[in-house]
């Protein structure tokens, strides 16, 4: 068995194997290396929104980055089903993101700004979804942000890495990395492998990476509740998103309801109080979904850092190791722009400057914030 490559990354999730995607899209010699199975963890647990608009109340350092990436999902759609035969499942329907009141229509007011936006009257937005609630004011139609299945985007990004020569590990957990010589030694469970490049994508897990590396960063995990539930009898287009809650309508007729907040929880079962939470939300956008039959449930960890935006960048003193994690709630939607800015570092090639310095590893953290939640 090959162990040695020229890039190794640490963590088969939706940002590492988007990273090795596009690596292996440069002829370059990488491998991915997950201890469980691929997109088994946070990834898995998505729902799958593209909220590049329905996610940031304010358009600053973060949106530019997110729309982008957003863009790239219209040409992978087909590139990664052309090269895997990998349907992610786009959804075009769009989303309604609702307004129960004046003050939450005047809190989306920045978003009217942008194209691609329409404001609709509760009855128009009843015409998109008749069963929706009526105390809504109405709602803002974002059209472009469409959704997919987090899972077949990681798989398609894995299966696309490996047929273009990439190598996937699953159940190789890496528990050390270490300098030797011009290189480094990475040490797994399935025995040790070399690269000159390592970059560390293993979500909440990359705490234990920033600690053996004399780092202080830290990412917090926030927990996130999900059902999903047969849809019979609600035809849905688009989906539905009020307060960080939403209900996602899949091909397959499941609708994916979420989910929960818990910050600092790393426990990854969901409980009983979770799932009501959710599905009180739920009926107060759709009432009629109480009587839909629900077919599973779940909890993932949201990688969170201090500030909100992810760490992308090489370690201030270690040259060679990389970090790419703290995506928080939108990695599905980061992942394609996150894995071009790691191949571009990784290779060389320019890279916004913006960028580097929003999401760079040695950005200060100030002890105010540290513990706190962010609100994006
Ligand atoms: C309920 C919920 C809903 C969400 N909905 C959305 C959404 O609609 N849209 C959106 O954009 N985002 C959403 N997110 C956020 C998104 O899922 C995450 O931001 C994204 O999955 C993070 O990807 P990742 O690859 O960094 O982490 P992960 O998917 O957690 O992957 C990290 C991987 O690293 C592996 N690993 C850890 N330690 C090691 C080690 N020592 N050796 C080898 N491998 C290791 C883990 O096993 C894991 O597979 C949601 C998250 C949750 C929980």
């Amino acid at each position: 068995m090959k162990q040695h490559f020229d890039i190794v990354i640490v963590g088969g999730g939706i940002i590492g194997c988007a990273i090795g995607y596009y690596l292996a899209k440069e002829n370059t010699s990488v491998a991915v290396l997950e201890s469980q199975s691929i997109g088994g963890k946070s990834t898995g647990a998505a729902a799958g929104m593209l909220g590049a608009h329905s996610e940031y109340k304010e358009f600053k350092q973060l949106y530019p980055f997110a729309r982008s990436s957003q863009l790239l999902y219209q040409e992978l759609y087909d590139e990664i089903k052309e090269l895997t035969g990998i349907d992610f499942e786009m959804k075009r329907g769009g989303l309604l993101k609702l307004a129960f009141s004046a003050s939450e229509k005047e809190e989306m007011a920045s978003i009217y700004k942008l194209p691609a936006i329409e404001w609709l009257n509760r009855e128009e937005a009843k015409e998109k979804v008749s069963t929706l609630t009526t105390s809504i004011i109405g709602a803002a139609f974002l059209k472009e942000d469409v959704h997919v299945t987090p899972i077949a985007v990681c798989n398609g990004f894995s299966t696309g890495a490996q047929t273009l020569g990439a190598e996937i590990f699953e159940y190789t957990n890496v528990s050390e990395i270490t300098k030797q010589d011009s290189q480094y030694k990475i040490k797994t469970s399935r025995g040790d492998f070399t690269a000159a490049q390592v970059v560390i994508a293993s979500g909440v897990w990359s705490n234990y990476f920033f600690q053996n590396m004399g780092l202080t960063n830290r990412i917090i995990p926030v927990k996130g509740e999900c059902i999903a539930a047969m849809n019979e009898e609600i035809p849905l287009k688009h989906s539905i998103f009020h307060d960080q809650h939403y209900i996602v309508p899949r091909n397959n007729g499941q609708l994916i309801i979420g989910a929960t907040k818990k910050w600092n929880d790393w426990n990854e079962k969901p409980t009983l109080e979770g799932i009501e939470s959710v599905i009180k939300k739920a009926k107060e956008m759709i009432p009629a979904i109480k009587d839909m039959k629900m077919t599973n449930c779940w909890a993932g960890l949201r990688p969170q850092t201090f500030d909100g935006n992810p760490f992308i960048g090489e370690h201030p003193e270690m040259k060679g190791i990389y970090f790419a994690a703290g995506h928080q709630r939108n990695g599905i939607l980061l992942a394609p722009a996150t894995g071009k800015m790691v191949r571009d570092l990784l290779l060389g090639n320019p890279v916004d400057k913006k960028w580097i310095e929003a999401f760079k590893v040695e950005r200060s953290i100030s002890k105010s914030t540290e513990l706190e939640e962010v609100k994006l």
